[in-house]
């Protein structure tokens, strides 16, 4: 039987968000590779033959899951949320172009899962409701010069910003520097959300300003969502209108 290798994105972390794609592949599997969190969510098989890894081996991870699929396993590298949003499906793509070239024609399927931010903004109403974009605060593989280049053209493009990576014990400063830019090109009053857990049991959310936010809110853990100039409350929900019609350009 030729082998394969699915990245498949299992989802904010409830089962009921895993796509039955992700479940029909993880069923189908010989080897499950990936974070040992991660790899802790798909329950025990005696044909599944188990990879754990610590966080930070990603290249690693994806080499041995692609020489698996060479010699004819069944391989499923699992992500949280979408593989392909500051996860693994990059990586593995990363070592195909630097790895084995006969690496290029094997049977190689990114498989969908629901992004913390989906799963945060869904929870508070529609904060991602316009233009929206993603930044992962973490400066472990860029400099943090580049980080808040990036917030502030975010900031200037009016754009709602998910923060990936808010904070670690490593990196416990970052947060609160880029709340301290934020601050000066976008209005206090501005909606900031830090949704910790999102689409677990144990969801939290925290609806806040950009001048009251407290950055010792986040942890490894949350997705931190800083709204646009036309983010509001309605109730209890936060959302972004559609319509930018008569925004100064
Ligand atoms: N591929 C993942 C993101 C990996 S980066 C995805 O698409 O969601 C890891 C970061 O994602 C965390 O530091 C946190 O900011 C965010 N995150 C992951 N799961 C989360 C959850 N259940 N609730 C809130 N944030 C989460």
């Amino acid at each position: 039987m030729s082998g394969w290798l699915a990245i498949a994105g299992m989802g904010p972390g409830a089962a009921q968000l895993i796509t039955p794609e992700v479940t029909e592949a993880l069923a189908e599997a010989t080897d499950l590779i990936g974070y040992a969190t991660y790899v802790a969510r798909v329950p025990a098989r005696a044909d599944l033959s188990r990879h754990a890894s610590d966080n930070r081996e990603e290249l690693d991870r994806a080499r041995l899951a692609l020489r698996l699929a060479a010699k004819g396993k069944r391989v499923v590298v699992v992500s949280s949320g979408d593989p392909g949003v500051f996860a693994m499906a990059a990586a593995v793509f990363e070592a195909v172009e630097a790895g084995d070239p006969s690496w290029r024609d094997l049977d190689i399927r990114v498989l969908p899962g629901i992004s913390a931010m989906f799963a945060a903004a869904a929870r508070i109403g529609a904060p991602l409701g316009h233009d929206f974009c993603a930044i992962n605060l973490s400066n472990n593989l860029k400099p943090w010069d580049l980080i808040e280049r990036r917030l502030r053209l975010a900031a200037q493009a009016d754009f709602v910003i998910a923060l990936y990576n808010p904070a670690s014990k490593a990196r416990p400063h970052q947060l609160g520097q880029a709340f301290e830019l934020l601050r000066k090109l976008k209005a206090a009053e501005t909606p900031v959300l830090f949704v910790r857990a999102a689409g677990t049991a144990e969801a939290e959310v925290v609806t806040t300003t950009l001048g009251a936010a407290d950055p010792s809110r986040a942890d490894m853990r949350t997705l931190v969502i800083v709204g646009a100039s036309t983010t509001r409350q309605v109730g209890r929900w936060i959302y972004t209108p559609r319509s930018e019609r008569g925004a100064p350009s």
